[in-house]
């Protein structure tokens, strides 16, 4: 009877590695480490979006050293600002690979012609300061046709509300708020949202009538977009 049991896990075991494991898997995946920051692969090439930031800059997300030391080598990070809880210089000094944030967002575009199949659009959105402005972008992402939004922190949906056909939104919750305010169609400009850069002290809860939303609040989480 043991040996059944043994035999059916391990046929259950590879059954999960057909599915998920190696070769052309034909997916984005895309994995929530903590405030605004992604790890984003399509098992080619690796983005990491407002990451490395400062674990625990202004009371947001701390994160395990682990993910800094998992960090894939040449990897290509794409920050909207610099922030500590979005962007850390000492952590990206040790760090090889392509670095792009507001200084130097001009040169995004060689990555269109860098990574195969792969558009990057900057906007230049506001982010405020006890009413000084920070120089922030968001971006728009199409990889393998599909169309992913970073909005950063930026905090009103203007730039927001003239995208449409994303696929993933990568939004904050005050942005959702903005947009609601403006009577934007939600469900036009994207099919799916992610609520990130949730702090400690939100309570979020997800109206039913909403297009789909899913709460990034567990670090880990992982966003699977096939292509
Ligand atoms: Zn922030």
């Amino acid at each position: 009877m043991k040996n059944f049991y043994k035999k059916l896990l391990l046929v259950i075991v590879l059954i999960c590695f057909s599915n998920h494991g190696f070769g052309q898997s034909n997916e984005i995946k895309i994995r929530f480490i903590g405030n605004c920051g992604l790890y984003m692969t399509d098992g080619q090439t690796n983005f990491y979006i407002d990451f490395p930031y400062k674990s625990g800059a202004h009371n947001y997300m701390e994160y395990d050293k682990s993910e800094i030391d998992s960090i894939k080598e040449n990897s290509i990070f794409i920050f909207t600002h610099k922030h500590s809880d979005h962007y850390s210089e000492k952590l990206l000094k040790k760090l090889t690979g392509q670095k792009f944030d507001p200084s130097n967002v001009e040169k995004l575009e060689t990555l269109n012609k860098l990574v195969p199949d792969f558009n990057i659009k900057a906007f230049r959105t506001t982010h405020k300061v006890f009413g000084i402005s920070f120089k922030h972008y968001s971006y728009l992402i199409s990889w393998h046709g599909k169309n992913i939004y970073i909005s950063g922190d930026t905090e009103n949906a203007d730039t927001f509300g003239l995208q449409k056909d994303i696929d993933w939104a990568f939004v904050p919750v005050w942005l959702m708020i903005d947009a609601k305010q403006k009577e934007l169609n939600l469900s036009e400009i994207s099919k799916m949202y992610a609520i990130y850069h949730i702090g400690p002290n939100d309570r979020i809860t997800l109206e039913s009538d909403q297009p789909q939303m899913i709460l990034l609040d567990k670090q880990g989480e992982i966003i699977s977009i096939p292509y």
